[in-house]
C-alpha cells in the first residue's frame, strides 16, 4: 500500500500541515507563551517587537529548556507513568482495529487525576513545591517539550523498526505514526500516556498552577480567574470521568501514535488548550458576581451537554442499542462493514436523541464549552480565544474527516444515516 492511501487529508492538505506543525508550530507556542506572560496578551506588542528586532528577537526570547525545565517534566512524566501502572482499575477492552487486534486497558484515570491534583496541592500546602516555579519556568517548560517530545517521536519510529515494520519508513509515516496501539511491555500504553495522562492531565495541573500564581502574585483570586479554572476542571474531570470512552474515539481507535497525535498532546494541550488561564493570571478581570455566575452556569451546561452526547453514543452501543434515548427505545441503522482481513461485522448508528440532531452535533458543545471558559477574559485581547478559534477549525475538520470515513466503512448504510439525519454539526444549516 503506498503512503498517500495511509493519509487522513488530501495529500496536500497531509503535507502542508505536516511542513506547518514541524515548522510553524513550535514557535507560535514560544510567541503565544511570550506575548501572554510578557507582552500583555497583545498580538500588536509582539509584532511590533518581531517587527523591530526581526528573527534575532525570535531566538531572543526563546528560553533555552534549562535543568528546572526538565526535572519538573521529568518528575511529572515518571509520576504519571508510575500512577498508570501501579493504580488499581477494572479491565477495560477498547474498539476492535482493522487488523482484528482488540486492546486491553486498565481504567484508572479517575484515580490518577484525585491522586495528581490531591499531590499538587498537597505539596503546595505543605510548603514542599510552590508551583509558581512551573509558571515562572514555562518558557523553559515549553521550549524542553518541544524538543524532548520530537526526541520521543525518533524513539517510537526506532521501536516499530525494532519489531521490523521498515516497508512504510518515510517522512509521512513518521508524522502519522505506524502504530495504532504501541505499548512498553505488555501493559503500558503509550498513547493513554501521551493523550490522556500527560496531556491532558497537564491541562488541569496547569489550570491549578495558574491559580496559585495569580493568587500568590496579587493576593487573592479574581472571578473571572476562578471561573475559567473550575470550568477547565470540570471539562478536565469529565474527561477522565469518560476516559474509558476517549478509547473507543477517532484519537486512540484510528489515529497512529505519530508526530501528528503525540506532538498535538505533549506541546499543544498543555501550551495552547491552556492558554486562557494562562492570560488570566495577569488580567485578573473583575465581572461580578451575577456574570461570573451565568458564565459558569452556562459552561457547566455545555460540558454537560458534550458528556450527554458521548455516554448516550457509548451505552446505545454497550447495550445493543437496548438503553432507552430520552425516554424512548432509539432509532437506529443496522450496519454492516467489512475489516481488511475480510470478515463481515455489523455495529449500530444511533439516530435519535442527540444523534439525531445532527451528525457531530456534540461539537457543539465542546466548542460552546471552551468559548465559556475564554470569556472571562473579555474582549480587550483576541489571543485568550485562539483555542475556540483553533478547536471550531479542527472539530469542523474532524466532523469532515469522520464522515468520509464512516462513508467508505458503512458504504449505503452511510448514505441512508445521512438521509436520516441530513446536517453535520449545526442542525439545519450545516
Ligand atoms: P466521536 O464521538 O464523534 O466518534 C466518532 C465515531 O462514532 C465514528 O467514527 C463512528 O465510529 C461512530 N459513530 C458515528 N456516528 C454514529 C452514530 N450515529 N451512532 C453511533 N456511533 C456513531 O469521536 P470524537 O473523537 O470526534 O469525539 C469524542 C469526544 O472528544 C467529543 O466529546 C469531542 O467533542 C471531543 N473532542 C475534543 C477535542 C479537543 O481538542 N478538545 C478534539 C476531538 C474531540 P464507528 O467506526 O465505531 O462506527
Amino acid at each position: 500500500m503506498g503512503a498517500e492511501a495511509d493519509m487522513v487529508h488530501a495529500p496536500l492538505v497531509t503535507y502542508a500541515s505536516m511542513l506547518s506543525l514541524l515548522s510553524l508550530c513550535p514557535p507560535f507556542v514560544i510567541l503565544l507563551w511570550y506575548t501572554m506572560v510578557h507582552a500583555d496578551g497583545s498580538v500588536l506588542q509582539t509584532w511590533d517587537y518581531l517587527r523591530q528586532h526581526g528573527q534575532q528577537g525570535l531566538i531572543d526570547i526563546w528560553p533555552k529548556p534549562t535543568a528546572t525545565a526538565w526535572k519538573i517534566i521529568a518528575c511529572y512524566g515518571a509520576f504519571e507513568a508510575a500512577l498508570q501502572l501501579l493504580l488499581p482499575g477494572k479491565r477495560v477492552e477498547g474498539p476492535i482495529s482493522p487488523a482484528g487486534n482488540r486492546p486491553v486497558y486498565k481504567a484508572n484515570g479517575v484515580l490518577a487525576y484525585v491522586v495528581t491534583l490531591v499531590t499538587y496541592l498537597g505539596l503546595w500546602w505543605f510548603g514542599i513545591f510552590n508551583p509558581t516555579i512551573v509558571y515562572d519556568h514555562l518558557g523553559e517548560i515549553f521550549s524542553a517539550l518541544i524538543f524532548g517530545s520530537f526526541v520521543f517521536c525518533i524513539f517510537l519510529y526506532i521501536k516499530v523498526s525494532v519489531h521490523g515494520n521498515m516497508k512504510r519508513f518515510n517522512a509521512l509515516s513518521f508524522f502519522q505514526g505506524m502504530e495504532l496501539y504501541p505499548r512498553i511491555g505488555e501493559n503500558f500504553d503509550i498513547k493513554v500516556f501521551t493523550n490522556c495522562r500527560f496531556g491532558m492531565m497537564s491541562w488541569a495541573v496547569l489550570a491549578v498552577t495558574y491559580c496559585v500564581k495569580q493568587y500568590e502574585t496579587y493576593g487573592k483570586l479574581s472571578d473571572s480567574m476562578l471561573v475559567n479554572t473550575i470550568l477547565m476542571l470540570v471539562y478536565v474531570t469529565k474527561f477522565f470521568w469518560w476516559e474509558a470512552g476517549y478509547w473507543n474515539t477517532m484519537d486512540i481507535a484510528h489515529d497512529r501514535a505519530g508526530f501528528y497525535i503525540c506532538w498535538g498532546c505533549l506541546v499543544w494541550v498543555p501550551s495552547i488548550y491552556t492558554s486562557p488561564g494562562m492570560y488570566l493570571v495577569n488580567h485578573p478581570v473583575n465581572l461580578g458576581a451575577q456574570l461570573a455566575i451565568f458564565i459558569l452556569v452556562a459552561g457547566i451546561l455545555c460540558i454537560y451537554i458534550n458528556y450527554d452526547c458521548d455516554r448516550q453514543r457509548q451505552e446505545f452501543r454497550k447495550t445493543n442499542g437496548k438503553a432507552l434515548v430520552w425516554g424512548k427505545a432509539p432509532s437506529k441503522i443496522v450496519a454492516s462493514y467489512t475489516t481488511t482481513t475480510g470478515q463481515t461485522k455489523t455495529s449500530l448508528l444511533l439516530t435519535s436523541g442527540w444523534w439525531g440532531l445532527a451528525r457531530h452535533f456534540h461539537y457543539v458543545p465542546e466548542i460552546l464549552g471552551a468559548f465559556f471558559w475564554t470569556v472571562p477574559a473579555l474582549f480587550d485581547h483576541f489571543l485568550p480565544y485562539f483555542y475556540v478559534l483553533f478547536l471550531t477549525i479542527l472539530l469542523f475538520d474532524r466532523a469532515k474527516r469522520d464522515d468520509d470515513r464512516c462513508k467508505s466503512k458503512y458504504g449505503k448504510y452511510w448514505k441512508l444515516y445521512c438521509d436520516k439525519v441530513p446536517s453535520r454539526i449545526i442542525p439545519g444549516i450545516y
